[in-house]
């Protein structure tokens, strides 16, 4: 295993944890990486990620700090703060939540009571576990209903979501999810919350990047708060942001601080305005475009292929493969394709007859794969890989995927990706 040159003094102080990141540089390099999540960032954003930043406690806001020493930061700070309502239009900007679920947690701190009803997308549906979902403390907490989606459309079903919020009357209602394939209607979940006076949460975690390059609708004006991670499709380090309109800006700050959070993650701030002037960039714009021109590629070649998507297709950057016709479950698919060079995650579909643990569904997209250069006259080869992942899958043909795993590490090693090995 070669020592990456670019950690030299990571390698002489740490040479086994030096070893362990070299191995996840190679393996970041070598494969298809299809997790929709998940992205590459930029060799900026890993510089400012690696500054001394680190070393400095800053609790409070720009201009409002429990300690001494803020000359740099707090310039810092207004800037990614900045930044961020520029590129979302929004009117506040909070950029100091460790990662999307604290900024959510801090969501219902803000403005509701522990017991109080909040409502959002089923897990299994699509939402995600801090929308109210049992085992998380968002659902434990409060009384978290649920919404669901369409049996014969895989849609969400406004009627649906209407009726259970005049019923439950939340004080909350998220919008958004994880394993969304469709554009999500910020207007109609608006005019549900405006009629019951809930506050209207739409999570873009992720599709903030999409949102930011114009290749989805924005949730401004329809939604009170806006939730979002940073390093999905936005493409910045793990963190997160909240953006709201004025009247919710205090609560929302003083949720994440003091009410959540002690010092904010200076490095992060620094490495979160670095992708937010990145995102601000024309490149950035058909870097998004792109996202959802492969995205739709790939799902037709899918479809092409008999595979069963959620809702037919995408229109965004995520694609759910339903396995069941294939009569492979998600997780083997999920594991033979991880030995084929093609990572992804195994995932429910909506109403799933198999377990959470061992589902049907097959989560994938095309963030990382666009960030390192793939276009659409890729997606049937990627097409192409992942049937016969699924179909070596099936006939337990291990030999079958050492092949695919050698094309994919091939055809990788013509598009390197910020801070990874070149081979
Ligand atoms: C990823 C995600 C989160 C949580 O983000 P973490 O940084 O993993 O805590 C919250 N909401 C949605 C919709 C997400 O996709």
């Amino acid at each position: 295993m070669t020592v990456s040159l670019t950690h030299r003094a990571l390698s002489a102080a740490d040479p086994e944890l030096a070893a362990m990141v070299a191995a996840e540089e190679q393996l970041q390099s070598d494969t298809l990486r299809m997790i929709p999540s998940e992205n590459y960032v930029s060799q900026a954003v890993l510089e400012a990620t690696g500054t001394v930043l680190t070393n400095k406690y800053s609790e409070g806001y720009p201009g409002k700090r429990y300690y001494e020493g803020q000359q740099n930061i707090d310039p810092i700070e207004r800037l990614a703060v900045e930044r961020a309502k520029s590129l979302f239009g929004a009117e506040h900007a909070n950029v100091q939540p460790y990662s999307g679920s604290p900024a959510n947690l801090a969501v219902y701190l803000a403005f509701a009571e522990p017991g109080d009803t909040v409502m959002g997308m089923a897990l299994p549906m699509g939402g995600h576990l801090t929308h109210g979902w049992g085992v998380s403390a968002t659902g434990k907490w409060f009384r978290g209903v649920q919404y669901g989606v369409r049996a014969e459309t895989g849609l969400t079903d406004f009627d649906e979501v209407r009726d259970l919020a005049l019923k439950e009357q939340p004080k909350i209602i998220f919008c958004g999810g994880t394993a969304v394939p469709r554009t999500i209607d910020f207007a109609a979940f608006a005019e549900i919350a405006r009629e019951v006076d809930a506050v209207l949460v739409a999570d873009i975690a992720h599709i903030a990047g999409l949102i930011a390059g114009g290749a989805h609708p924005s949730p401004f004006p329809h939604a009170d708060v806006v939730s979002t991670t940073t390093h999905k499709t936005l493409r910045g380090p793990r963190g997160a942001m909240l953006l709201s309109r004025e009247p919710r800006a205090k609560a929302l700050d003083k949720a994440v601080f003091p009410g959540l959070q002690g010092g904010p993650h200076n490095h992060t701030t620094a490495a979160i305005a670095v992708a937010l002037h990145e995102a601000a960039q024309p490149v950035f714009r058909d870097y998004a475009h792109a996202v959802v021109a492969n995205a739709k590629a790939l799902a037709a070649e899918l479809l092409e292929r008999g595979y069963d998507l959620v809702t037919g297709g995408t229109d965004n950057h995520l694609i759910l493969m339903d396995l069941t016709p294939k009569e492979v479950p998600g997780k083997i698919a999920a594991k033979a394709l991880d030995r084929a060079g093609i990572v992804t995650n195994y995932n429910t579909v909506p109403f799933d007859p198999r377990k959470p643990f061992d589902p049907s569904g097959l989560r994938i997209g095309t963030p990382s794969l666009t960030s390192r250069g793939l276009g659409t006259e890729h997606m049937p080869l990627v097409a192409d890989w992942i049937d016969r992942g699924v179909t070596a899958a099936r006939a337990g043909d291990e030999d079958a995927l050492t092949t695919i795993r050698a094309e994919v590490r091939d055809l990788m090693a013509a598009y390197p990706a910020p801070g990874l090995p070149t081979a």
